[in-house]
């Protein structure tokens, strides 16, 4: 028990005592018992009162009270205080953010769980023509009229972006979950940087194509000198004819991976069929190598009974990131040296990769690998007529077919080079135009 409860019992028990003693000197000690308890159950209903007065104002210092209503108004006090210190403080760190996300350039919306707009900055106002006084409450597919983005919406999966095109602008949309249920969405102008893109890429390529011309040329006058030197003049012409092929190898990649970027997406209906892809693409590396390794392929429980699913994009690009890893593994494997094709079944997956046991690579250079131009030994790369850009188009294609690459290596030891791809399950036995299941087609 509280002091203060104490305190109130031994004033109560005293008071009821006086009302006694009073009460046995007139001799009618009920009366006065009784009055005593009326006067202290009416003291109790005014404080009562004058309590409930106080809270619906509490701003102002409590009333000056004895006894136990002393105590609580001074807990309620307390309490009150400690609240309105918080409120404070969120309400400032609430204003805060209103100010910065009103200063930001990008457009944020804050979304409840239904999908419904909670609160926008100026930037969304001016992007989405939203109003205040209308659009709060509304569903944001309801003001955003897009088949993708309703799509994206309820997909309710929000890892990537989505990018949209309103009003001739091409527009980055992600949303975030926050809180219990609500959403931030916030979405930025990229049409500017797309164009910067689109700039980079265009030059890239064109400056690719011209070049082609002036090499060709230069090409045909070495060969034509060739026929015509005498021994010592060939050495050296011999090595022109070389760089020109290296620089030849560079643009039709630089122009390759033009292509893969600003292509438009692979058409997900065209089935490939995937052992006669594996096997042409070991076949071609066969010639190429002419035995200089001990190249096998390995067709792990992948024959036309087991698939039964079906790979779907562009064949042309899928056996050229398989050729690169390839040929990556003929440059980077000494003489004789194992190199394994495998094609690997899982569920509703497909590895197919390559693994070789050369010279390896050590992990700090593996997250870059993909990066254009980035060789670990670039002396090496060159001496082997690498260029530096294999690995970033198999990255494109496997990009574009929603696929991801793994890179396993142990210096010294060897590599894993494996590509993943999802397969697409057909439900139907039909026969349809552009859909053959594999296991049909084989
Ligand atoms: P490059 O034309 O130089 O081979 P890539 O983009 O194909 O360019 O590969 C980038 C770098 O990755 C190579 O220069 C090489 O250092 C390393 N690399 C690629 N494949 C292998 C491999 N199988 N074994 C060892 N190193 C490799």
């Amino acid at each position: 028990m509280t002091q203060s409860m104490q305190r109130e019992i031994v004033l109560l028990l005293t008071w009821m005592f006086i009302m006694l003693v009073v009460g046995l000197i007139f001799d009618a000690t009920l009366v006065f018992l009784l009055i005593g308890l009326g006067c202290y159950v009416t003291w109790s209903l005014y404080n009562l009162n004058r309590l409930i007065r106080w809270l619906s104002k509490p701003t102002k210092q409590p009333p000056e009270v004895t006894g136990i209503w002393d105590d609580v108004y001074y807990q309620l006090y307390q309490i009150y205080k400690r609240q309105s210190k918080a409120r404070k403080k969120l309400t400032s760190i609430l204003s805060r953010f209103k100010k910065s996300t009103r200063a930001l350039p990008y457009a944020t919306v804050v979304l409840n769980e239904l999908g419904e707009i909670e609160w926008f900055n100026p930037a969304a106002k001016l992007l989405f023509q939203l109003h205040s006084k209308i659009d709060i409450g509304q569903r944001i597919d309801n003001l955003i009229r897009q088949p993708k983005f309703s799509s994206y919406l309820n997909k309710k999966n929000f890892d990537e972006p989505v990018e949209l095109e309103i009003q001739h602008k091409k527009i980055l949309i992600s949303i975030t979950p926050f809180g219990g249920g609500q959403f931030l969405l916030s979405a930025r102008d990229t049409t500017a940087l797309n164009k910067i893109d689109e700039m980079r890429r265009n030059f890239i390529s064109n400056a690719s194509h011209e070049l082609r011309t002036p090499l060709t040329v230069m090409s045909g006058y070495v060969e034509f000198l060739e026929h015509k030197a005498d021994d010592k003049i060939k050495e050296p012409l011999d090595r022109i004819q070389n760089q020109i092929t290296r620089m030849n190898t560079i643009i039709q990649e630089l122009i390759e991976l033009a292509r893969l970027e600003s292509a438009s997406e692979v058409d997900h209906t065209n089935e490939i069929n995937i052992i006669e892809l594996v096997e042409d693409v070991y076949n071609e590396i066969l010639t190429f190598d002419n035995g200089t390794h001990d190249i096998i392929l390995e067709m792990r429980a992948c024959t036309p009974e087991t698939i039964k699913a079906s790979l779907f994009g562009n064949r042309k690009e899928v056996r050229m990131a398989l050729s690169n890893l390839l040929t990556n593994a003929i440059r980077y494997t000494p003489e004789n040296g194992k190199i394994t094709l495998f094609c690997e079944l899982h569920d509703n997956h497909l590895s197919i990769g390559v693994e070789d046991s050369g010279i390896g690579i050590s992990y700090e250079h593996i997250p870059r690998l993909t990066e254009r131009f980035y060789r670990v030994d670039e002396g090496r790369s060159r001496e082997q007529g690498g260029t530096g850009l294999g690995l970033a188009i198999v990255k494109h294609v496997l990009d574009r077919h929603n696929a991801t690459l793994y890179i396993q290596s142990v210096f010294g030891r060897g590599s894993i080079f494996r590509c993943d791809f999802t397969l697409v399950h057909i439900e139907t036995n039909e026969k349809t135009d552009n859909i053959t299941p594999i296991d049909r087609s084989l």
